[in-house]
């Protein structure tokens, strides 16, 4: 190989490098991925809320009937009280029955209000039972999701690395200042430092090269640049450097 087309074959390497970044990063089974991820991060939390829901309405519940034994207690005494025929004032005795209908009104409320609570937990438990199964299917999607974008990704490396390995070989083979000026010209082009020349015609900015120039290039042994985009050309000719 001639000089000039190590230049050109580190080009080819350096672009193969830059696309297969490219399809990497926009991989549509990483995004895929990434959404499952972040369903399941948000199916995740919404069970957790519930279940503090939950664990609030089984307290009330508790509270509810703890509440209503003291009432039947006090409910009990009273009664037992008014029947025993220890107490024979009427005013005491109406004021007794009072008290009966009240706390019996209040244990009645208090029982409706700790159904209602059995009820909302019922359904919460049934939210809770239907979430849990969402979040099995879709964790189930997410790691088989996960395990071919670890595969995808794990062939990506490979490539990669096989192209590190080539350019490491050309880096040898290249004088230091030319590689300076590749790095230089790539940074100020889009990555693309080197122009193949076909005919007289830059391909880098398809302009019509001096026939002075061309001749000076056509060995690949002297490095030029474009007068108009100023990459560095590479005379390709018929020949073509081998395949990456
Ligand atoms: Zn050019």
């Amino acid at each position: 190989m001639g000089s000039i087309a190590v230049l050109w074959y580190l080009q080819k390497i350096d672009n193969k490098r830059r696309d297969l970044q490219r399809e990497a990063d926009n991989a549509k089974i990483r995004r895929e991925t990434k959404e499952l991820a972040l369903r399941l991060e948000q199916k995740e939390r919404d069970l957790e809320q519930l279940m503090e829901k939950l664990k609030e309405v089984k307290r009330a519940i508790r509270r509810g009937e703890r509440e209503n034994v003291g009432k039947m207690a006090g409910l009990d005494e009273l009664e037992t009280r008014l029947y025993s025929g220890q107490t024979t004032n009427l005013q005491e005795l109406t004021q007794m029955q009072r008290q009966i209908t009240q706390l019996k009104q209040e244990g009645a409320e208090l029982e409706e209000e700790i159904i209602a609570s059995m009820l909302n937990q019922e359904v919460l438990e049934e939210e809770r039972d239907a979430l849990a199964a969402a979040i099995e299917v879709l964790d189930k999607k997410y790691r088989e999701k996960n395990l071919l974008l670890e595969k995808e990704m794990a062939e990506f490396e490979s490539q990669m690395g096989k192209l590190l390995l080539k350019r490491q070989g050309l880096l040898g083979e290249m004088r230091e200042e030319w590689l300076q000026l590749y790095e230089k010209i790539g940074k100020e082009r889009g990555g693309q430092a080197v122009a193949a020349v076909v005919g007289d015609l830059c391909q880098g900015c398809h302009i019509s090269l001096p026939t002075n120039l061309v001749s000076r290039i056509i060995t690949n042994e002297r490095l030029q640049t474009c007068p108009s985009c100023g990459r560095i050309l590479y005379y390709q000719g018929k020949e073509e450097c081998p395949d990456i």
